[in-house]
């Protein structure tokens, strides 16, 4: 594990006591690119905590990354279809539109303009070396690494700072991104004055659930659990679930990560250790494991399938919580890009 890894987990547990002690104090702010349907490494990963940081009374700032989509591709396929069915999924895991601000960063010019000056503060070097754009290059088959997927780590700080957020609950992979963010506050802070919070992560228990092919489920990888799924289509998704040729189901995420994966999600929707689920498995094989992560994740799953199917009916229900998340998120972003604009110097009348 290294240093950095343990001092984000440190905050992050920090964070949790915060919740409990005065959640009123945390601002969360959090994303998804709309490239698919969300999957249960984002429900384990991220959503969760969410809700959690909601119920809590945290303020929730939802962000659906639309510029984003071209950071790793060239087209947007279906924007439109992909931004509903996102919110649609956010919704249906627990998040009220009454509390949290649900909003596309397109529409509000004012945070994308906090770009510049964050981008004075980064360096090329410090960019080229993140890890998660080298990975998310490389399994989009990208041997040229445009501009936008560069500085995916400084738009996401305007994302995150344009609110002053101090709380984005993510799985492992943003961290490097996450800690841009940090950077670029303590830069901006440093050099104009006292202006942003430096964020942590709020880290769940299942900070990098892998996919059906034992990679990290990704929404661009086709190795996903969609939340959408139907009982029978997850089913036959896990039944495809690599595994490895060992009969005896044992926990050990190093030497055997494609079935510690399993197990651990079983221990998350069933609230049982995972180790304790191996044990009760024993020598069943992948068969007896991948049937009871069916059960497990469809008993998980079934209100928030059956509210998703609700919310589907309604086509004007998304585009009303985005009208107002967007005017929001434009009141807001407004007030910081002045309040950055008057700590630069750059008032004029
Ligand atoms: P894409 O392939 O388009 O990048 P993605 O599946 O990686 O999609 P994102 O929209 O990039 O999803 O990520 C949204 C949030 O979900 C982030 O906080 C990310 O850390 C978290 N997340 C995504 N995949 C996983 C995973 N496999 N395990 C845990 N958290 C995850
Ligand atoms: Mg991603």
């Amino acid at each position: 594990m290294t240093d950095s890894y343990q001092a984000a987990l440190a905050r992050s547990a920090a964070i949790e006591q915060r919740l409990e002690d005065e959640p009123a104090s945390l601002r969360m702010l959090t994303g998804d690119r709309p490239t698919g349907a969300l999957h249960i490494g984002h429900y384990f990963g991220s959503i969760k905590n969410r809700v959690k940081l909601q119920q809590s009374g945290a303020e929730i700032w939802q962000l659906i990354a639309d510029y984003q989509v071209i950071t790793d591709r060239d087209m947007l396929g279906d924007i439109q279809g992909s931004v509903r069915s996102l919110t649609i999924d956010n919704i249906a895991a627990g998040l009220d539109p009454d509390r949290a601000t649900i909003f596309t960063h397109s529409a509000v010019p004012a945070l994308n303009q906090l770009m510049l000056p964050f981008l004075s503060l980064v360096s090329v070097a410090e960019l080229q070396r993140n890890p998660t754009v080298k990975e998310e290059a490389k399994s989009a088959g990208i041997t040229s690494i445009g501009g936008l997927l560069l500085t995916y780590p400084v738009h996401q700080a305007a994302d995150i700072l344009f609110c002053k957020a101090n709380v984005v609950p993510v799985g492992r992979d943003q961290l490097p991104h996450l800690e841009q963010t940090r950077v670029v506050a303590r830069r901006f802070n440093e050099r104009y004055g006292a202006t942003f919070p430096e964020p942590d992560a709020l880290l769940s228990e299942a900070t990098l659930i892998l996919g059906l092919d034992g990679t990290k489920m990704s929404k661009s990888k086709g190795n996903v659990i969609e939340l959408r799924m139907t009982a029978d289509e997850t089913a036959k998704k896990l039944r495809g679930a690599k595994t490895d040729s060992d009969r005896l189901i044992t926990y050990d995420p190093a030497a055997r990560p494609e079935v510690a994966n399993l197990l651990l999600l079983i221990s998350l929707c069933e609230g049982v250790a995972p180790e304790q689920v191996a044990d009760e498995i024993g020598d069943g094989g992948g068969g007896v494991l991948k049937k009871r992560l069916t059960e497990a994740i469809n008993t998980e799953l079934a209100p928030l399938r059956a509210r998703r199917i609700e919310l589907e009916q309604d086509p004007t229900y998304v585009s009303d919580i985005l009208r107002s998340g967007n005017e929001r998120a434009n009141e807001v972003a407004e007030v910081t890009l002045g309040e950055v604009r008057e700590r630069m110097g750059m008032v004029y009348t």
